[in-house]
């Protein structure tokens, strides 16, 4: 209704969402609303914060509900949550708050949370005792305030706001939040065990900026383009020598802290800053080590490393779903649409992968999702594939897709692992199909690039 109008430059309204101080004049004027707040009360603060005492589910909720609201569209937005002091206490305390923060963003579209960090009995002994707290600054709603020198309509409003702890932090004590238990989680963690075939340094398309890529062992799928056979096996294996390439052994143990360590250093040495960079777990299938890929992650993502992750879709929700709050963006392959493809092509019917991806843009948010599409000639380049593709796909919230044309297929290490490869004739997709596939996906209000290049 508002972009229908025009304002007196002849430019589009854009409706906003702003509270600032005016929750407390407009609920002095605002009758009584269905959640239980009576006439002439205090509006809730902020935009999306709930009335006071209406949010009794916990933090992450509050914000999965606040998190709901388009703020793409809509100016404004503002959220404020109070926090006891002992939800953030010591480094894990820190942890748990930058969950909440980048789960918030990661999940919607909201831009702007503030808390208050504070204490409800020191604010009451405030209102009592101004004069030792003339310090004692709070979050009203888009402004801080030194709370002594609020209204008391507002002070009181303050004290109600619900005060959240964070899931683990409890009544939390000194001894709970120390070092001590971090230390045993960060060496639990680094002694996870996993096996790697490659490292490599200034891959090009694994995500943004200067990365490092490391590729796990093993893999579910068995698709018939694989130019990887070398990481379809979790075991480590032999490949044998040819006139071009000496012999050697596919894959190492290693534990997470040493992956880390090492990543650490080719990170730092790449960007010169250990954050400026990114490391991406690649395979083979990254998530078939669900532990490893989980306990590297952690550990990255601590450090303030990004990470990134390339997967086939094909696993367990429940054995993998605590990595992704670690990753800041997810590559996702579909390589069929329709299941009797996806089966032809991979030995999977694709059911399991489509269900996945859904839940994965539902906890990482469309913006930190791209689904890659491996194209190949005559097996999935036809429009009626890329028509049941794009269906399910956008039915399942993706926003970005990247084509991924077939390049030369590695039959060479297949003979090298005494194998047999399935050889693909003519495989590589004409330009003028990767053309329409792109106007077709874009016609389709997807962002759609090809990535790597096709001889024809
Ligand atoms: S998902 Fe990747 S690694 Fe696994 S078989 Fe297919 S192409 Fe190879």
């Amino acid at each position: 209704m508002v972009r229908k109008g025009t304002n007196f430059l002849g430019e589009h309204y854009d409706p906003s969402m702003l509270a600032i101080s005016t929750h407390a004049p407009f609920g002095r004027a605002c009758l009584a609303t269905p959640d239980g707040r009576t006439c002439g009360q205090t509006l809730a603060d902020g935009v999306t914060s709930p009335y006071p005492g209406t949010d009794v589910s916990g933090p992450f909720s509050v914000l999965l509900s606040a998190g709901k609201v388009d703020h793409t569209r809509i100016r404004g937005g503002l959220h404020n949550m109070k926090l006891h002091p002992t939800a953030v206490k010591g480094s894990r305390g820190s942890r748990k708050l930058l969950s909440l923060i980048s789960s918030y963003f990661r999940s919607s579209s909201s831009f702007q949370i503030q808390f208050n960090i504070v204490d409800t009995k020191m604010l009451r002994d405030a209102q009592l005792h101004p004069e030792n707290y003339r310090d004692l600054i709070v979050r009203v709603a888009g402004f801080s305030a030194y709370f002594v020198e609020l209204s008391k309509p507002i002070q009181d409003e303050v004290i109600a706001r619900t005060e959240h702890d964070l899931p683990g932090s409890g009544d939390s004590t000194e001894d709970d939040v120390n070092d001590g238990d971090d230390d045993d989680e960060h060496g639990a963690l680094s002694a996870v065990q996993g096996t790697i075939f490659d490292v490599q340094d200034f891959t090009l398309h694994d995500g943004p900026g200067v990365r490092s890529t490391i590729f796990l062992k093993g893999c579910p799928l068995r698709c018939k383009w694989c130019c990887n056979p070398e990481s379809q096996r979790f075991e480590i294996e032999e490949m044998a020598k040819t006139a071009d390439a000496d012999a050697r052994t596919v894959g190492r143990k290693v534990t997470a802290g040493e992956m880390v360590n090492e990543m650490r250093e080719r990170v730092r040495f790449l960007t010169g800053d250990a954050s400026a960079g990114g490391v991406t777990l690649s395979g083979g299938e990254p998530l078939g080590q669900p532990e490893f890929a989980h306990a590297v992650a952690t550990l990255l993502d601590r450090a303030g490393i990004p990470v990134a992750i390339e997967t086939s879709g094909q696993w367990v929700w429940d054995r993998v779903s605590h990595i992704f709050p670690h990753l800041s963006l997810v590559y996702f392959d579909v390589k069929a649409g329709k299941a009797a493809t996806y089966k032809n092509c991979t030995g999977v019917d694709g059911r399991q992968i489509m269900a996945n991806l859904a839940r994965v843009v539902s906890v990482m948010g469309p913006q930190h999702v791209v689904v890659s599409l491996p194209t190949v000639h005559g097996f999935n380049d036809s429009m009626e594939e890329a028509s049941e593709i794009a269906a399910q796909v956008i039915s399942a919230g993706v926003r970005r897709v990247r084509i991924l044309p077939f390049h030369a297929l590695g039959d060479a290490k297949y003979t090298r692992l005494g194998r047999d490869a399935e050889r693909l004739a003519d495989a590589v997709v004409p330009k003028a199909t990767l053309d329409e596939l792109v106007a077709f996906y874009t016609s389709k209000g997807l962002e759609c690039s090809v990535v790597g290049s096709t001889s024809k």
